[in-house]
């Protein structure tokens, strides 16, 4: 029998899948306890030899330089492949993925932006450190999350079509990677698709599904009959983490890179600002966070900090949810009760509570639970949090609007494991309005040479808010992602 040295296992529920059963990415409970958050994350029992520098290939791509972290490529091993037939298939795909879309995977530059930092008032010891995605393979991270679900699959998983719901960066990196892997995509997509976009998305053979909102029908039309074709027999091709786990693998290797850059030059970074719309970038770069803290730490753990629109926040109402139960638990009182599906504010009083005016005092409060972390108070708050899901994560009440539009997520599907790092690492939830992100896009395009569209730049718009609340000290450092490109 071979050892089993990795597992998959649910967040909310704790069932454990065989960590090479190719055929399951999310948690078989989600339909009998819809109140817990069920998404299946890895696990892997031996790390030790995962992390072993020694191993870390001289490549430039990432599938193969962190291959060995990877449970696509422990699969490959299980399924009587070498290394050596790993690194050839995904060579081979990266040929197929350059030929199709002009680029393959490759490490994207960390840069320091000087003048950018200079314009957003940060001194000039202070490092403003971006990551540029906008010329990742589709021209945003997306691509990443899902080949690194293709390299999870079987072959008999690819007699299968690929299903995803989305209308931007995330459908446009599927149909590249499907036509990649030769797999007809499905594609899921409101009736106000960009038509940029969908002219995009057929010329790369996807085949395109117009999905209208259905009376009384709650969250998104094309979400909903995208998780229809998946239960048809489609593949979830997909960057939300609980229809598909697997989709956070591929993601991490983004922050990798950023932590090995920081180790290389012998930097730190204070804050990391990421922009959330279905959590799947924000919930990669939180994870992968936590295992090199786990397994190499960096000098200093970064306060991870997210930035949505006052379009839609539900992760940042999520966040206050938590924060009010643990207030309460730290002061020694009764737990309030919280409704599910209904917010007891209005949207303009809970964006309010989440501009620049609070943003000092939601860091005392930050600091209060990063420190006591490891308490019952904050634990248990925690735990019930991911076993009653309803209470704190729902699909925004109302249509959103924002020059963000890739950030307009009904749900932050992978809530949970966001709000825990933001709490454990002393972080807080930003909403910016549109003249912010407005802001922020042109000061993207005016002191970089980096091209990122409104949602790319978005997280951006957190710095601006903790600098008008002067909340970032001259000597601390600073990390953003721009990822997606201008179209
Ligand atoms: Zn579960």
């Amino acid at each position: 029998m071979i050892p089993q040295h990795h597992y998959v296992s649910c967040v909310g529920c704790g069932t454990r899948v065989h960590a090479y059963d190719s055929t399951t990415f999310s948690c078989p409970n989600r339909d009998c306890m819809p109140e817990v958050n069920h998404v299946l994350q890895k696990k892997h029992v031996i790390t030790n030899q995962l992390w072993d520098r020694r191993k870390l290939e001289d490549s430039a791509n990432p599938f193969v330089r962190y291959r060995h972290r990877l449970l696509g490529y422990h699969r490959a091993l299980n399924g009587n492949q070498t290394d050596i037939d790993y690194i050839e298939r995904v060579s081979q795909l990266d040929g197929i993925l350059a030929a199709v879309d002009g680029t393959g995977f490759a490490e994207t530059p960390l840069t320091v932006e000087t003048e950018l930092a200079d314009a957003v008032g940060m001194s000039p010891e202070q490092k403003l450190f971006v990551k540029d995605e906008t010329h990742n393979v589709a021209g945003s991270h997306k691509a990443r999350h899902l080949f690194g679900i293709l390299l999870n699959l079987s072959r008999e998983s690819l007699k299968h079509p690929f299903a995803i719901a989305s209308c931007g960066n995330a459908a446009l990196a599927a149909a590249v990677v499907s036509k990649a892997a030769g797999v007809q995509l499905e594609v899921y997509i409101p009736t106000d698709a960009e038509e940029v976009v969908v002219e995009k998305l057929k010329a790369l053979g996807a085949h395109l599904h117009i999905c209208e909102r259905r009376e009384g029908e709650m969250g998104d039309p094309c979400y909903l009959r995208s998780l229809e074709a998946v239960k048809n027999g489609a593949i979830p091709f997909t960057c939300q983490g609980p229809d598909n786990g697997l989709t956070i693998e591929g993601g991490e290797t983004l922050a990798y890179e950023i932590f090995d850059k920081w180790r290389e030059n012998n930097d730190s970074c204070h804050h990391m600002f990421v922009q959330v719309g279905g959590g799947a970038l924000a919930s990669s770069s939180a994870q992968a966070l936590a295992e090199t803290m786990r397994r190499e730490p960096l000098q200093v753990l970064p306060r991870f900090h997210t930035l949505q629109t006052r379009g839609a926040f539900p992760l940042a109402r999520a966040y206050d949810r938590v924060v009010r139960l643990i207030d309460a638990r730290l002061k020694g009182e009764e737990l309030p009760e919280l409704e599910a599906y209904k917010d007891d504010m209005s949207v303009e009083e809970r964006a309010a509570a989440h501009d620049a005016g609070a943003v000092n005092q939601r860091l005392i409060m930050a600091d209060c639970i990063r420190a006591a972390w490891d308490s019952t108070a904050v634990q248990s708050v925690i735990r019930y949090a991911c076993a009653n899901k309803h209470k704190f994560m729902w699909p925004w009440e109302s249509a959103p609007h924002s020059i963000a539009h890739g950030i307009l997520d009904d749900e932050t599907y992978d809530w949970y494991s966001i709000v825990c790092t933001m709490l454990r690492t002393g972080g807080i939830p930003l909403v910016a309005d549109e003249a912010h992100l407005q802001q922020a896009h042109d000061l993207a395009h005016q002191y970089t040479a980096i091209s990122p569209s409104a949602t790319g730049s978005a997280g951006l718009a957190g710095l601006l808010l903790m600098q008008e609340a002067k909340a970032i000290t001259d000597y601390e450092n600073v990390c953003l992602y721009f990822t997606g490109i201008e179209r």
